[in-house]
């Protein structure tokens, strides 16, 4: 068969399904290709933070908060489950608490929507912290938990229902040409590839993407049984380690000195490169993680190691009535040292997009307006 289309997108992750969204609203025919039934890479295996604190300052932070303002029209246009959840960064030792002070003092931190909030107010308001210790903690705004499940095997649907996108899921693209794509059964002419493959950096452009200097990661998550519903963690939840892992504290003296106080105290933290951060999905379960391994062996094995630190340093910030697990999971990222996103343009009718690091879920809706614009 051959099908024609002005679009095609490569890749039913987050970072495809906000090209099609946007090549779509700019009138084009799109056409989005996925290898599996339901996309099964990191897009589904995050926690759903829309997370504008973890970008670096300035343009990627700025595109950060634009991309939560497309967040709020697809969720409410596409009926999906999310919550204004802000986040709540909790200090335990007294450099955290001097790097979040601050941040919340600086003009950064107003730009960043955080305020330093004192123990007592957290105690009075969030019943699920875990008070025991506390100094305080910073507020952050600019925060929106999506359900990363729901959205991967919405979005296509919605697509297709309202912007007349035509899917191809459980088809892997073989290849890409100037003008053509081609899948085991059918050839497609088209105007315009957008290839979205998130770490499989071997399938389509393996030459250009192998110059591409990106790094592997993998994270290690964990997710509990529903909470009974008396529990509520509103927040985002993130530890003082969270400090060593966000751009927007790194000039911050007290951070260098949180860094140097987990390296000395618990190395086996940053062995496996663990920081701390807990969600409250719609369905009440408590989404853990993470931990990073940089370039690490294809095959995965659970590190239990992992799974207990993680848990350990969750108690320390909440207080769940259940820890029993109802799931365990890896997911890869690919990154590149210095860019917020890498994309490409192999062909003048082409380009690939990936590389978006831990923020691909908080960046790709502004990313992909920008790289239709721009073409
Ligand atoms: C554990 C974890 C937690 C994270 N938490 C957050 C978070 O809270 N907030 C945040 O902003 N970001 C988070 N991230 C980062 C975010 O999930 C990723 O940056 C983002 O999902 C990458 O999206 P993608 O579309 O590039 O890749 P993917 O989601 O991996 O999608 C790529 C898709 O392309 C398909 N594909 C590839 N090649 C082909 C082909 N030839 N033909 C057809 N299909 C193809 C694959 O099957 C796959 O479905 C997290 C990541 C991980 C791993």
């Amino acid at each position: 068969m051959i099908g024609k289309a002005d679009v095609a997108v490569v890749g039913g992750g987050i970072v495809g399904l906000a090209h099609a969204w946007q090549a779509a609203v700019r009138g084009y025919s799109v056409v989005l290709f996925e290898r599996d039934a339901i996309a099964q890479g990191a897009s589904v295996r995050n926690f759903g933070m829309i997370l504008p604190l973890g970008a670096p300052p300035g343009e990627t932070h700025e595109q950060a908060l634009r991309s939560l303002s497309l967040w709020r029209q697809l969720l409410l246009d596409a009926g999906l489950w999310y919550r204004e959840s802000g986040a709540l960064m909790l200090a335990y030792h007294q450099d955290e608490m001097d790097a979040m002070c601050e941040l919340a003092d600086s003009d950064m931190g107003h730009e960043y929507g955080c305020t330093w909030v004192p123990s007592k107010a957290i105690a009075a308001k969030y019943s699920a912290v875990n008070t025991n210790g506390l100094l305080g903690g910073l507020w952050c705004r600019d925060v929106l938990l999506v359900d990363p499940r729901e959205v991967v095997a919405r979005v296509p649907a919605w697509l297709s229902k309202e912007h007349g996108v035509i899917l191809r899921y459980g088809t892997e693209v073989q290849s890409v040409s100037s003008q053509h794509i081609a899948t085991r059964h059918e050839t497609w002419a088209i105007e315009r590839t957008i290839v979205c493959p998130g770490a499989d950096l071997d399938t389509l452009f393996a030459d250009v993407l192998s110059e591409a200097s990106l790094t592997y990661c993998r994270l290690q998550m964990l997710r509990t049984v529903a909470q009974p519903t008396h529990w509520q963690l509103e927040p985002a939840i993130l530890g003082g380690l969270s400090l060593r892992h966000y751009p927007v504290f790194e000039s911050s003296r007290a951070t260098r000195t949180v860094a140097r106080r987990v390296a000395r105290d618990s190395p086996e933290l940053d062995r496996w490169g663990i920081h701390i951060m807990a969600v409250q999905n719609g369905r009440n379960e408590v989404v853990i993680g993470d931990s990073h391994e940089y370039n690490s062996a294809p095959k995965w094995q659970e590190r239990p190691e992992i799974t207990a630190l993680l848990l350990q340093q969750l108690v320390g910030l909440a207080n769940p009535p259940s820890l029993k697990l109802d799931h365990k999971w890896t997911g890869v990222y690919v990154k590149h040292a210095s860019r917020a996103a890498v994309v490409l343009r192999p062909l003048p009718t082409v380009r690939v997009i990936t590389g978006l690091g831990g923020l691909g879920m908080t960046l790709s809706l502004a990313l992909a307006g920008e790289v239709l614009t721009a073409w």
